[in-house]
């Protein structure tokens, strides 16, 4: 049977204030309620509340993983470099990764992930369709040398991660691997009690549902993402797509030349005009693989380059550079327009057909006006290349979207081919011939999730932990003297033969002020006070989140707190 934890014995020091260098939540309260304690940057000792929260976070990741089937195995983080250096990642990886040398002056590496070995773990232990589909997982000590280890247990240099790898003989296998790792998010995050969001890893240019992560919307997440506050879209910023609407019906005189002298920039044409930048269409020049290209954007439009080159991969994007102008007196710098140009023309979807503008004339100090898109230019290609901003249309519905910071608490991934064939991972297929295995590889940040966690729970007070995670089920205060430590304990002992978890504070010599500080700081979802009425057999239960108090005998205390 489980023991009543003590904190008469309880390795456990809280801190009045805030360690000196804690920017975050987690860092701060994780570390004055004595759960973890910062051993270098990036380098956390579990302490024993702290542990146990950890592993109560990986036991119901191990119970979804292990109900949809995945068997957990143990690898090692201390790996030989040659698989890495076969799939390439060995140098990808660059600063990222630990290295060290053993006594022979051979190369190892620190695992930061573990395709590779997974990959050859399958290639040894699976010879046959038979033996798939197969899903393998662990939760196990991952390393990456992060430039910044910072946000305490959010992003370590040391971290747990349960990272698990299907694979299977087809891409339909595949996809039901993904799916049953989907659902299995799910249930984990909502028993956990994080709130979190599905979204497209990438744009949907590169499609759909191959890369999905999980976000933990927090203010000191670092990733930035969009939520709809009307429907239920969300999206990474980069995967944001504006629908292309044509402009029906309006009327636009011809196009006409402005001189507009020394306005190179949306800014000093705006300004010499006085119209809004709005009005104004920027002309990008960029090289594609070489091949000089136009990108075009609303002038008050930011084009983001990351979103761009995703689009073209595998396609190399450069910006352009003097000596590429050099020999093309057609583009004229800083007065560029879509009309009569002889480069390739993409151009973001709010540059619609129908749609009039103010751009470049393709000479020196001189602009057009009206120059109206499906009459005046053709666009060869549209690409949402614009940086989303707060209040753009939701894809979904058309209300305005928000834009949040979120902790990425997992990622799924439909890995395909790439490792299988690195490593020639086959199989006997059904008609006797070796078939090329498939992978998935999924993962959820488990240090990391205990952070999340107190990001979006913690109130003022402290630490305060859905049930499921919490260290304990009741904190039980002896606030007084020898009556009240009886009592504590004894309604302690009962619980615990109830089958509840109990932290009781049977300090001596610390004041009821000092307890009750303590039980809200260190976050157990209910507090039971023994105080004055306990020679009555009289407790008050109080909710650690809501505050609500109500007072219970002995026996009612029991029933409510085991029901
Ligand atoms: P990030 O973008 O935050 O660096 P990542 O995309 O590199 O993460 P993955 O390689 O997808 O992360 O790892 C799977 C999961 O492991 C992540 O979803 C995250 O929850 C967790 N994780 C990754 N890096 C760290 C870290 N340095 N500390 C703690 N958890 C981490
Ligand atoms: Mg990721």
């Amino acid at each position: 049977m489980a023991q009543v934890q003590r904190m008469s014995r309880l390795m456990v020091k809280t801190l009045r204030d805030d360690p000196a260098d804690a920017e975050t939540l987690n860092h701060k309260l994780l570390v004055r309620a004595g759960y973890v304690r910062r051993t270098a940057a990036g380098i956390w000792t579990w302490l024993p509340l702290g542990k146990k929260v950890y592993e109560n976070v990986a036991r119901v990741v191990r119970e979804e993983m292990d109900a949809i089937g995945g068997q957990e195995v143990l690898l090692p983080a201390l790996l030989p470099k040659e698989p890495y250096e076969a799939s390439g990642r060995y140098e990808e990886y660059g600063d990222l990764l630990f290295r060290l040398k053993d006594r022979k002056g051979s190369d190892y590496l620190l695992g930061p992930t573990h395709e590779e070995i997974f990959t050859q773990v399958v290639k040894d232990q699976c010879a046959s369709y038979k033996d798939l589909p197969v899903i393998l997982y662990q939760i196990q000590t991952k390393y990456r040398d992060e430039a910044r280890p910072r946000a305490g247990v959010l992003r370590g240099r040391e971290f747990q991660m349960k990272d698990s790898y299907s694979f299977d003989t087809t891409d339909e296998g595949l996809a039901e691997s993904y799916a049953l790792h989907r659902a299995a998010y799910q249930r984990i995050f909502e028993r956990l009690g994080l709130d979190y969001r599905i979204v497209s890893a990438i744009s949907g240019a590169m499609g759909g549902s191959a890369s999905e992560e999980f976000l933990a919307p927090a203010a000191a997440g670092e990733d930035t993402f969009v939520d709809c506050p009307a429907c239920d879209y969300a999206a990474n910023t980069e995967a944001v797509t504006f629908a292309l609407k044509p402009v029906e019906g309006a009327e636009h005189p011809a196009a006409q030349e402005l001189d507009t002298p020394d306005t190179p920039t949306i800014e000093t044409l705006a300004e010499h005009l006085g119209v809004p930048a709005s009005a104004t269409l920027k002309n990008l020049l960029v090289k594609v693989d070489g091949e000089i290209v136009a990108v075009g954007v609303p002038g008050d439009r930011e084009v983001d380059l990351g979103k761009l080159a995703e689009h073209l991969a595998p396609a190399e994007v450069e910006l352009v550079t003097a000596e590429d102008f050099a020999d093309r007196p057609d583009l004229v710098r800083g007065y560029v327009g879509p009309q009569g140009l002889k480069v390739r023309y993409l151009a973001d979807p709010r540059v619609a057909p129908g749609t009039a503008w103010i751009t470049g004339a393709n000479k020196p100090d001189t602009h057009a006006k009206d120059v109206v898109c499906g009459r005046d230019f053709e666009v060869d290609q549209y690409l949402d290349v614009v940086v989303v901003e707060e209040g753009d249309p939701c894809p979904a519905c058309g209300a305005g979207l928000k834009i949040g910071r979120a902790i990425e608490i997992g990622h799924i991934f439909q890995l395909g081919r790439k490792y299988a064939d690195t490593f020639q991972l086959d199989v006997l297929g059904q008609n006797g011939k070796p078939v090329r295995v498939t992978m998935g590889s999924y993962g959820i940040g488990v240090s990391r999730a205990v952070a999340a966690l107190v990001e979006q729970s913690a109130d003022d007070k402290g630490l305060c932990w859905p049930k499921e995670v919490a260290p304990a089920d009741v904190h039980v205060v002896a606030a007084g003297k020898a009556v009240q430590t009886e009592l504590a304990l004894d309604v302690a002992e009962k619980l615990n033969a109830a089958g509840v978890r109990v932290l009781v504070d049977d300090r001596a010599g610390v004041s009821p002020g000092v307890k009750f500080t303590d039980a809200e700081l260190i976050g157990i979802p209910q507090i039971l006070v023994a105080g004055r009425r306990s020679a009555e057999g009289v407790l008050e239960l109080k909710d650690r989140r809501t505050g609500e108090r109500e007072e219970l005998t002995v026996a009612e205390a029991i029933a409510r707190l085991s029901a």
